[in-house]
């Protein structure tokens, strides 16, 4: 056959022509073949075929890609995606300015797989001491493209067709459709504000335990627990964390933590981490974020940490997938990690000082919201802060989208303000629950709160 086709290549030249003519017969029936397929007609490409796979159908629509376009056609004041306006620290950034001038020719190659040995090494010492236990870094660390990348491996890696995730609401938006993705059923339940109609604090909203005994079965694969949450600031408190491990245990369940936002904390409380509870390491995948522990989102770097038998499923994925991540951004987290290292319990351990800096600027947002006439929801941790605006007069059009987000376009349109509408963290089920509600993000100058707050107090007009 290798003579053959060598021969169909020559035959398309017209300097090979007079070999043709003493062609054997199957030689001629295969060139006939040719023949027909360089006169073939041009099929239009099918537009039922070419469609997004049936896996991720549904899940087209994303609320950062709407709402951040809109903010940017609006030139709007940006209080929706989350993340700083103002410079990165200096010692991180300097970090990776020596980085990218060093002359390890290295620092510019590829990295191991999983993560960069120094980087590892600093995850797994950085740890230790929130998990009560040694950590390995060759088996038990992954780095990943983001947080996302390492929400992505594990969920891959572990949720096959059937299995089901239980899903806590408000929930980080990508949670549903990467279980999905992998064939799973997402399975909701929602913290519930206990205090109807006087909400005041993160703190307010709980699971109510029969509801969510009632969600595991014989097909739970996971639980994704998400503390300090993303959108509402709630902290699990201990008991908390306790009734979940207990369901995983009872129902040999899995559990994916959530704790980008772990080192963001106000008022005394505290973050305790799900693997470090009794006999959760071995259940636990715990996921973190150098975007937003050190506040520089844009180098997309996160990790995963857990057991070896449950990081080497995410591992599976991520050696197919992106492979490996930037050295040089690797490189300064490990940096930025080692140095934190040497300035615990010290005034300028940034992780300490983050929460510092970001307290006033959630109070003041507080206090501006609610003489704007809205309900704050006060985060005990992280950078965002749920209000109810149903006190709001406005002239929303009515429509067949949901309230929070004709509220939100309403916002970007008219008022040049945009924020996130929480029902995108919720199932089309429950999104009624939030309806009244909008999410801040606090992570901002002075200047740009303020700006928000002079745009808030022209509701009371
Ligand atoms: N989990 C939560 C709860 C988040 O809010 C985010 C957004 N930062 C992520 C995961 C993804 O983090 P990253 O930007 O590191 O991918
Ligand atoms: N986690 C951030 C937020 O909730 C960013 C989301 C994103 O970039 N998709 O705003």
């Amino acid at each position: 056959m290798k003579g053959l086709s060598h021969l169909l290549l020559c035959v398309r030249s017209s300097t090979c022509a007079r070999v043709a003519s003493n062609l054997s017969q199957f030689e001629k029936v295969a060139l006939g073949s040719v023949s027909a397929a360089t006169s073939f007609q041009t099929r239009k490409m099918s537009s039922q075929k070419f469609q997004v796979t049936k896996r991720l159908q549904g899940t087209e629509k994303n609320v950062w890609v709407d709402i951040s376009k809109m903010a940017v056609e609006n030139k709007a004041l940006n209080l929706g995606q989350g993340f700083p306006d103002f410079m990165a620290p200096a010692d991180i950034v300097n970090c990776l300015k020596e980085v990218v001038s060093s002359s390890d020719l290295m620092t510019h190659q590829y990295a191991r797989s999983f993560g960069l040995p120094r980087l590892v090494n600093a995850l797994a010492k950085i740890y230790e001491p929130h998990l009560g236990r040694p950590v390995d870094p060759m088996t038990e660390v992954l780095v990943t493209v983001g947080a996302y990348g390492s929400l992505y491996c594990v969920i891959q890696g572990l949720v096959n067709p059937g299995d089901e995730v239980i899903i806590i609401e408000p929930f980080f938006d990508c949670y549903k459709p990467m279980v999905t993705g992998a064939g799973g059923v997402p399975v909701f339940v929602p913290l519930r504000p206990s205090k109807e109609g006087t909400v005041t604090s993160s703190g307010d909203w709980k699971l109510d335990p029969e509801e969510l005994a009632s969600k595991f079965n014989e097909k739970t694969k996971l639980i994704i627990v998400n503390t300090p949450n993303n959108p509402l600031g709630k902290v699990f408190t201990r008991d908390e964390l306790t009734m979940i491990a207990d369901l995983c245990k009872k129902h040999d369940v899995a559990c994916v933590a959530d704790e980008v936002y772990e080192w963001m904390l106000y008022d005394g409380n505290k973050h305790i981490k799900m693997a470090s509870l009794p006999d959760m390491w071995e259940r636990t995948v715990t996921i973190g974020s150098a975007g937003k522990t050190f506040s520089v989102t844009g180098w997309k770097t996160g990790w995963c940490v857990g057991p070896k038998h449950l990081v080497h499923c995410a591992m599976v994925v991520h050696q197919n997938c992106t492979y490996n991540c930037p050295t040089p951004i690797q490189e300064a987290v490990a940096r930025g990690l080692e140095l934190e290292m040497s300035r615990v319990g010290s005034p300028d351990s940034y992780l300490t000082s983050l929460s510092e800096e970001l307290r006033p600027k959630r109070d003041f947002l507080a206090g501006q919201l609610e003489a704007a006439g809205m309900r704050p929801v006060v985060p005990e941790g992280g950078y965002f802060m749920l209000a109810d605006y149903s006190n709001i007069k406005t002239d929303v059009p009515d429509g067949e989208e949901a309230k929070d987000f004709r509220f939100v376009k309403w916002l970007t349109v008219n008022k040049k303000l945009t924020v996130i509408p929480p029902s995108a963290f919720y199932c089309d089920e429950h999104r009624h629950m939030v309806e009244n509600y909008i999410r801040f993000c606090f992570i901002k100058e002075d200047s740009t709160l303020e700006k928000a707050s002079k745009i808030l107090q022209g509701f009371k007009g």
